[in-house]
């Protein structure tokens, strides 16, 4: 997609740290990294989000990620990974991508809820009357 960063990046227009790529995904360092290490796991088709990744191609990130998994582990000593996908309201690039984060510490990421809460009885009853 013509103005798509990421479409930029995988074509080579806007230089990345590039960690690997095959076929079908295309890895990066995140520019802005949450712990050292942080990279995007992205498809080089561009689709904007998971609902449209086909089963073949989720299959074969998970297996990407489990790979680099390991190599940060035995590269930099991490200790497990945290996976983000931003999708809708979350979501600053508009093609699909995954957040791989390296973790260290415990405390290394936090995530905060902004504003108070539902009791999870309040959050279940909606559930139990629109889910099932
Ligand atoms: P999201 O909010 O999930 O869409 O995250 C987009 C991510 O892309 C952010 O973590 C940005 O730091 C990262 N990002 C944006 N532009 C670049 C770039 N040119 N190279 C590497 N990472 C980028």
């Amino acid at each position: 997609m013509e103005d798509c960063i990421f479409c930029k990046i995988i074509k080579g227009d806007i230089p990345c740290k590039k960690i690997y790529e095959d076929d079908l995904v295309y890895v990066f360092l995140d520019i802005n990294p949450h712990t050292n290490g942080e990279c995007l796991v992205v498809p080089k088709k561009h689709i904007l989000d998971f609902h449209d990744a086909s089963d073949e191609l989720m299959i074969h990130m998970n297996n990407v990620i489990k790979d680099l998994e390991i190599k940060y582990h035995l590269a930099f000593k991490s200790d497990g990974l945290t996976i983000i996908h931003n999708s809708g309201i979350g979501q600053e690039v508009k093609h699909f991508h995954i957040h791989l984060i390296p973790r260290y510490e415990l405390r290394d990421i936090t995530l905060i809820a902004e504003r108070e809460l539902k009791t999870l009885d309040e959050v279940y009853e909606t559930i139990e009357k629109e889910f099932f």
